[in-house]
C-alpha cells in the first residue's frame, strides 16, 4: 500500500516538518481516537477539518503544555489523513501504549457522522503503517483498551471491534465535490520584489513576486502583486515577512485584510486583528496566520504597520505566503 491517497503533511500546514516529539518506533497497531465534543466536521468542508486540527494541537501545545498535538495522525470526515506527530515518534494520546501504538483520531464527537471516506482513510493509514519501513502489526484498538475513557466514542468503538478498520482499503472514490481538494498557494517575496519602504503610522500592503505553486497562479498573478487570494474561496495557512532597519523594541503590527474594487482602486472593506511584533536588533520577522473567506468579488492581501518615533525607514525585504485554498 502506497501512501494514503490524500495525506496532508505538517508542512503543508505551515508546520515544522518534524516533530519536537521523543522518538519511538511503534510496532504494535494503530489506536483510535475521538473528540469528546461533537464538531460536525462531515457536514462542513475540509478547511474547517484543517482548523480543528491546527487548534487541536494548540490546545494540546499551550493548553496542556505538551511537545506537540497528542496524536500520530487524524484521519478526517473527507479521507483526508492529516499528519500529526507522524512517523517516529512517541505520542501523548494513549498512556500505556504511546510509544508502542501510532494514534489516529477521527476529529468526531459522539454522535457526529463517521463516513466511509473516514474509514478508508484509516484503512489506507493502517496499510501503510504495515509496510516494511514501519512494520506495525495489523491490530486496531480503541483509547478504551488502554485507559478508562469514553473515547473512541461508542459508535468508533464498534468499527475497531467488528474489524472494520482492518479491512483492506478499496480506494476512495472521488468526492461529490472536487472542490473539497485544496488548491497549494505558495508565493514569495524575492530580491526582485519592491522593497516597501514604511512610514511611521501608515498601513502598508507587501508585495511578492515569485509564484512557487501552479495553484498561486490563479490567486496571484505573474508578477510583483498583493494579492494572494481571489475570492470566493475559503483559505488557511499563514504569511510570514522579513522586515529591516526597524530600530529595537519599536512597536509593530501585521494583518490580513481583505480588498474589493470600488470601479477605480482596490480599498480594504475588511481587516483581521494585527499581530503585533516589535522590532529587534538585525532583521524583524513576523508570522501572520490567515484562515477565513474571502467573497467572489474580493482579495486577501496582507499589510504591515510601525510606530516609530525616530526618523527611520524600516522595509520589508522578504516574505512568503503558504496557503491551503479552497474556491468556491
Ligand atoms: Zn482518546
Ligand atoms: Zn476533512
Amino acid at each position: 500500500m502506497p501512501r494514503p491517497d490524500r495525506l496532508v503533511w505538517r508542512s503543508d500546514l505551515g508546520w515544522p516538518s518534524s516533530s519536537p516529539a521523543a522518538y519511538a518506533n511503534p510496532r504494535s497497531g494503530l489506536v483510535i481516537h475521538y473528540d469528546s465534543s461533537n464538531q460536525n466536521l462531515a457536514n462542513r468542508p475540509h478547511s474547517a477539518c484543517v482548523d480543528y486540527w491546527n487548534w487541536c494541537r494548540d490546545f494540546h501545545v499551550n493548553g496542556n503544555g505538551w511537545a506537540d498535538v497528542g496524536y500520530s495522525w487524524m484521519a478526517c470526515a473527507h479521507g483526508y489523513v492529516m499528519e500529526g506527530r507522524g512517523l517516529y515518534r512517541a505520542q501523548a494520546a494513549q498512556p500505556g501504549g504511546n510509544t508502542t501504538y501510532y494514534s489516529c483520531t477521527l476529529a468526531c464527537g459522539p454522535s457526529d457522522e463517521i463516513t466511509g471516506a473516514q474509514i478508508e482513510a484509516v484503512r489506507q493509514l493502517r496499510s501503510w503503517l504495515m509496510e516494511p519501513d514501519t512494520s506495525i502489526s495489523g491490530t486496531v484498538k480503541g483509547h478504551r483498551d488502554f485507559n478508562s475513557t469514553s473515547c473512541p466514542g461508542d459508535a468508533a468503538y464498534r468499527l475497531v471491534s467488528n474489524g472494520t478498520f482492518r479491512q483492506q482499503p478499496s480506494g476512495l472514490t472521488p468526492t461529490e465535490e472536487d472542490n473539497d481538494v485544496p488548491t497549494y498557494v505558495s508565493i514569495e517575496k524575492t530580491d526582485n520584489s519592491r522593497k516597501e519602504e514604511l512610514q511611521s503610522g501608515e498601513w502598508h500592503q507587501v508585495y511578492f513576486d515569485a509564484n512557487n505553486s501552479g495553484g498561486a497562479d490563479n490567486h496571484h498573478g505573474d508578477g510583483d502583486y498583493p494579492s494572494l487570494v481571489k475570492g470566493a474561496a475559503d483559505y488557511t495557512g499563514y504569511v510570514s515577512l522579513r522586515l529591516t532597519d526597524v530600530p529595537k523594541g519599536v512597536e509593530c503590527q501585521a494583518r490580513m485584510v481583505e480588498v474589493h474594487n470600488d470601479g477605480e482602486s482596490w480599498v480594504v472593506v475588511e481587516r483581521d486583528a494585527p499581530v503585533e511584533f516589535e522590532g529587534t536588533n538585525g532583521d524583524t520577522f513576523v508570522t501572520i496566520p490567515a484562515a477565513g473567506f474571502v467573497n467572489d468579488d474580493r482579495r486577501l492581501r496582507v499589510e504591515v504597520v510601525h510606530y516609530a518615533d525616530q526618523d527611520v525607514t524600516p522595509r520589508v525585504i522578504a516574505g512568503k505566503v503558504r496557503l491551503q485554498v479552497w474556491e468556491r
